[in-house]
């Protein structure tokens, strides 16, 4: 589809300010035109006209932190092992809730039976509406650690044919997990976090040498310090980081994916679902040392990028407003919680052909009605989707 957007305030995903009174011109699912709405030089009646008064254009969303095969909720893990017919059906029907919330690019960063990497070639052919999604396949860990339907690994060899088996796969992304042991797992005389630096950088020497990102789940504060060293792309959650660990990151270049919808989200349904005294108080914890880790970075200046967490964890899918407000609510910008999921988000994922309304790259747009630099949660007012020129939502 072929349309012009009319008299729109225009933020093209980067530190300029908003432009009024703009027009953009798609044309072969690209940005054709960009001007003073008063220059275009077109036939109307050859072109679909959007109004675009009262209204701001801004690049298609990212969300660098989902899973589509789980709802998020209070009770999101179970559902990673609910049948596989189950986990399918759902993770279509949620890319999709996903793409008409603004979100035209995602990485999905673990799925039980690599049904993301389905999913992101079901998107890439066009069988499906969905965003454009970097998938990871299934999560890598320590055996012993992290959830049971992750691929699990015992030594640096097994760690460097697991990170194989996902690229072979199709997965267009590594995820690897740090976490301690599970209860009554830990061997006598192991260290706290078996997944260690030595083995962290096997897996970050594995995954760039087949020119692949890695993203790294820590939600520990021994993970943290751990991967805050060892160059990943990503480090997913942090929430204990120290400053001495985000000075790292910012030496490593390495980017920060807070995802604080899943502490805001927890509090919900501690509140709402009748959860135990001592989770409600896990969950207040858990969102005051997000808050703390993200304020600091974002005064350290270390990177971030927008990343939700929806699926997995009590985060559901189609609210990535809500991380831009929690981001603005600790400090941030709204320019720069904005560029989070836009233009930042395109570097990290490697898309530099998405992330910023300019000249000659792709038609991902999000019409709103509101101005969000103003006010972040005009997020929430959607009015039109676009993806690569076709209209979505
Ligand atoms: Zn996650």
């Amino acid at each position: 589809m072929d349309f012009l957007v009319d008299e729109v305030q225009l933020w093209d995903g980067t530190d300029s300010p908003i432009q009024p009174r703009r027009s953009v011109e798609v044309r072969d699912g690209r940005i054709y035109w960009i001007g003073a709405a008063s220059e275009w030089q077109g036939n109307r009646s050859n072109v679909r006209v959007i109004d675009g008064r009262a209204r701001t254009l801004i690049p298609g969303l990212m969300d660098c932190h989902v899973h589509y095969s789980s709802p998020g909720g209070p009770d999101w893990i179970a559902r990673f092992t609910d049948p596989l017919p189950e986990l399918t059906i759902r993770a279509v029907e949620l890319a999709e809730t996903s793409l008409r919330s603004g979100v035209t690019t995602a990485r999905d960063v673990g799925a039980p039976h690599s049904v993301n990497i389905r999913l992101a070639q079901a998107a890439h052919a066009g069988e499906i509406r969905a965003p454009n999604i970097h998938a990871a396949g299934t999560w890598i860990a320590h055996r012993g650690t992290y959830v049971a339907f992750a691929r699990h690994f015992g030594e640096s060899g097994e760690l460097r044919a697991a990170i194989k088996a996902e690229i072979e796969a199709g997965a267009d992304l590594i995820k690897v997990a740090l976490a301690p042991w599970n209860e009554n797992a830990r061997p006598e005389n192991s260290p706290e976090i078996p997944f260690d630096d030595k083995l962290l950088a096997v897996a970050v020497e594995e995954a760039h040498r087949a020119k692949f990102k890695i993203a790294c789940h820590a939600n520990d504060p021994a993970s943290c310090h751990i991967a805050a060293r060892a160059g990943v792309d990503s480090l997913e959650h942090g929430m204990f980081l120290e400053p001495a660990d985000l000075q790292a990151m910012t030496n490593n270049g390495t980017y920060l994916v807070p995802t604080m919808s899943v502490w805001d989200a927890m509090l919900h349904y501690a509140r709402t679902v009748g959860w135990p005294e001592n989770r409600k108080k896990r969950a207040g914890d858990l969102r005051d040392s997000s808050r703390k880790a993200v304020s600091r970075a974002i005064t350290m200046g270390v990177r971030i990028a927008l990343g939700t967490d929806a699926g997995g964890g009590a985060a559901r899918h189609g609210r990535i407003a809500r991380e831009a407000e929690l981001m603005v609510e600790s400090g941030m910008d709204p320019r720069d919680a904005l560029m989070a999921g836009t233009s930042i988000a395109a570097k990290l994922i490697g898309e530099p052909d998405r992330g910023t309304i300019e000249k000659g790259k792709i038609a991902d747009l999000v019409l709103l009605d509101g101005n969000p630099l103003e006010n972040i949660s005009s997020l929430r007012l959607i009015a039109a989707v676009f993806q690569g020129g076709r209209r979505v939502g």
